[in-house]
């Protein structure tokens, strides 16, 4: 029988902060990999709510009650093109999640251009379970500044971390967006 090479892909994305949605897709991804790289991306340009560093350590912390099959799974910030940074892990594989057809359209492109920067890597999506499908980092950060309850989409440890942050700080406006309200 032919040996394979461990099969290492990276799961990027902002996780501001992360949600069962993220957490799903990590679970079912490492019954396919052998190593998973848990890219958490910088995005200053976003705003986010909490520090790259901040998101790091909360998905960390996730992953010590995750399910990973079995599977090495290693949580790290990066700031650079998300290709350079799937070929300084030696990954072969860029993982993503797809809800709705909302997604489609840029997670498209984006597969199609990392495919074009660098053919050896392939994007492989998985469709958010059931559950999930309308799950989104913004939606529970919005819910969470106009004092709504978003324990059925994260994690207590997360959902204290953005209580936390909108009582301490004055984030809580512009999180407020029109669509939680409306
Ligand atoms: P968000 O869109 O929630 O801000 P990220 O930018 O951190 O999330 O997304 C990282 C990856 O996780 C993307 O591929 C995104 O499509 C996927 N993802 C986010 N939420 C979900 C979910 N509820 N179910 C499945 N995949 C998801």
């Amino acid at each position: 029988m032919t040996q394979h090479a461990p099969l290492v892909g990276v799961y990027p994305g902002t996780f501001d902060p992360i949600t069962h949605g993220h957490t799903d897709i990590i679970h079912r991804a490492t019954k396919v990999v052998d190593r998973m790289v848990v890219g958490v991306a910088e995005n200053a340009g976003k705003s986010p709510l909490f520090s790259v560093q901040e998101r790091v350590e909360l998905v960390r912390r996730e992953m010590e009650s995750l399910d990973t099959n079995g599977a090495d799974v290693e949580v790290h910030a990066f700031d650079n093109l998300l290709i350079h940074f799937v070929q300084e892990v030696g990954a072969r594989v860029i993982l993503r999640g797809l809800r709705a057809v909302s997604d489609f359209e840029y997670e498209f492109q984006m597969a199609c251009m990392n495919t074009r920067m660098d053919p050896s890597v392939e994007t492989v999506f998985l469709t958010a379970s059931e559950r999930q499908q309308f799950l989104s980092a913004r939606f529970v950060k919005e819910i969470a500044a106009l004092d709504g309850d978003i324990s059925s989409f994260v994690s207590p440890n997360v959902a204290q971390a953005v209580l936390d942050r909108f009582q301490a700080t004055t984030a809580r406006e512009s999180f407020a967006g029109r669509t939680a309200r409306d």
